[in-house]
């Protein structure tokens, strides 16, 4: 047996094999995840030291030392005191606090509104140092799993440009965003591993994300069963031919334009939902209206004669953004449309970007639709903004119970061209549990309180003749599935890799 098999939840589906690199970011200290106001000032009192010792005169001292003075100011300092006694964790309070400390220099003007734009990173450099991580991960260029405790969207959209084989966390579910992209990446992972701080940098592994399961030092016969598997698994990858017919549609979940060839290549017969974050990610600026127009008209060329339902911006506000507003209060503060109807630039340069890359590719069926919307009024608003910038189909979806309760809803399918449920929130804000960092599996949206939302707003919607869809990961778990298809949904969305699986387990029930 292998020294040590260790569990979690698989995402996705395949095999790898491969050294352990143990992001440095990795602290696996008990209680590391909590630090106290002290540590933090101390943290950015050394920083502000560092930045006034550098070597530097004129206009680069002057910008050192009035960073310098951001670090001290003690505005600053209390309010990242005040998130810290609300119980928020120390990337919220310090990003959060630095992001609205930015928005009042902009708001002051001069000198210190230019340096508005120095204080994302400069609290990315305060998190850094309290965690000791350091500032540049240098990947190794020979294959290898990665081990860590929590992956952002950010770190594993970059993973793709590295020589990684597979993935393990030990925070972390299914359905959380960078799940959803590693599996997206078809990189096997597996998350919510119980003993990933076990495992030491350079360890050989095994992950199977079919089964969750992490071999640690591998014996030979399970590196040659696992070969075995995985050399069956490759000489069965042809082409996807499957061309029987099912009464709906199954469409693809991709993060760019580039996975749109995937899709393709899966057997999606469109794009289900199209997340548009990546390419505000990590950014100081909005995109501009014209790189919006660039990556949007890059995927509509791609469908032509095909349906690509794009997903206005819903970021969780974990990691602010310096050009967005913070919006809401309680559960579903800094998220969806909320955010965007107080962004109403972020919003209409968003949905302007996509009319005009609809007019460029008139043959391809664009549908837009916003995430996280929590009452009728809100979706009126947001349908009725979009058909007035020259979006033709336009719809919400529905991901929180609110919305779907009978006076929301009935108004939403009144105004709405389409709906599309996401699972994944929806699961989360009715179980009450937390999908990024918890333990809820994907079979939960077959919860009967999951379902019963599901089952209503699909009734709903036939009946008013609107097409409803489902575009969370539940969409490719082969039982929900399944449930779905017979309520009468319109169409199926998921990852591209786990297309040809989900035809094939839906064609055997609808022959
Ligand atoms: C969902 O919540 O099910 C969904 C599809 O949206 P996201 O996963 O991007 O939050
Ligand atoms: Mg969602």
């Amino acid at each position: 047996m292998a020294e040590q098999i260790l569990v979690g939840a698989g995402v996705g589906s395949g095999v790898a094999f491969g050294q352990a690199f143990v992001l440095p970011n990795i602290t696996f200290k008990a209680g590391s995840a909590r630090f106290s106001f002290m540590a933090v000032k101390d943290s950015m009192a050394q920083i502000a030291d560092d930045l006034e010792h550098q070597d530097a005169d004129g206009e680069a001292a002057n910008v050192l030392y009035a960073l310098a003075a951001i670090l001290r100011d003690p505005l600053l300092l209390d309010e990242i005191k005040q998130h810290l006694a609300e119980g928020a964790s120390v990337d919220r309070a310090v990003r959060g606090s630095f992001a609205s400390f930015a928005r009042q220099l902009q708001k002051i003007g001069g000198y210190f509104a230019e340096r508005s734009s120095d204080l994302a990173s400069l609290a990315d450099r305060v998190i850094r140092q309290l965690y000791g991580i350091p500032e540049k991960i240098v990947f190794p260029t020979t294959p290898f799993v990665l081990v860590t405790d929590s992956l952002t969207p950010i770190q594993a959209a970059g993973l793709t440009a590295t020589a990684v084989r597979g993935v393990i966390s030990s925070d972390g579910t299914p359905t959380s965003h960078s799940s959803i992209i590693t599996r997206a990446a078809s990189l096997p992972t597996v998350v919510g591993v119980i003993g990933a701080q076990n495992i030491q940098d350079g360890a050989a592994l095994i992950v199977d994300a079919s089964s969750g399961q992490v071999f640690i030092e591998p014996t030979s016969e399970e590196r040659v069963h696992y070969q075995e598997a995985l050399g069956d698994a490759n000489a069965g990858h042809q082409p996807i031919e499957d061309d029987r017919m099912l009464p709906i549609k199954i469409l693809a979940n991709i993060g760019s334009s580039i996975e749109g060839q995937s899709a393709l290549e899966a057997g999606a017969e469109g794009i289900g939902l199209f997340r548009t974050e990546l390419l505000y990610l990590g950014r100081e600026t909005l995109p501009t209206l014209q790189e919006q127009v660039f990556e949007y008209s890059k995927l509509l060329a791609k469908f032509k004669g095909k349906r690509v339902v794009a997903r206005l911006l819903d970021l969780d506000l974990d990691k602010p953004l310096p050009f967005l507003k913070p919006a809401g209060k309680g559960r579903y503060a800094n998220r969806g449309l909320l955010v965007l109807l107080a962004n109403r630039e972020v919003l209409e340069t968003q949905l302007r970007a996509l009319a005009q890359a609809s007019m460029y590719y008139p043959t391809t069926e664009l549908w837009v639709f916003a995430p996280m919307v929590i009452t009728a009024d809100e979706a009126e608003e947001f349908v009725a903004l979009a058909k007035s910038l020259g979006l033709k189909t336009v719809g919400i979806m529905i991901e929180v119970p609110e919305i779907a309760e009978p006076s929301q809803l009935a108004r939403v399918l009144a105004v709405a061209d389409f709906v599309s449920i996401g699972t994944n929130d929806l699961t989360q804000y009715v179980l009450g549990g937390n999908r990024h960092n918890g333990s809820l599996a994907l079979s939960d949206a077959r919860d009967p309180k999951v379902m019963s939302i599901i089952e209503y707003v699909v009734a709903q919607a036939v009946l008013a003749g609107k097409p409803v869809a489902i575009c969370g990961e539940a969409a490719s778990d082969a039982e929900s599935a399944k449930l779905f298809m017979k309520l009468g949904v319109d169409s199926l969305s998921a990852s591209p890799a786990l297309i040809p699986q989900l035809r094939a387990a839906l064609a055997e029930v609808s022959q």
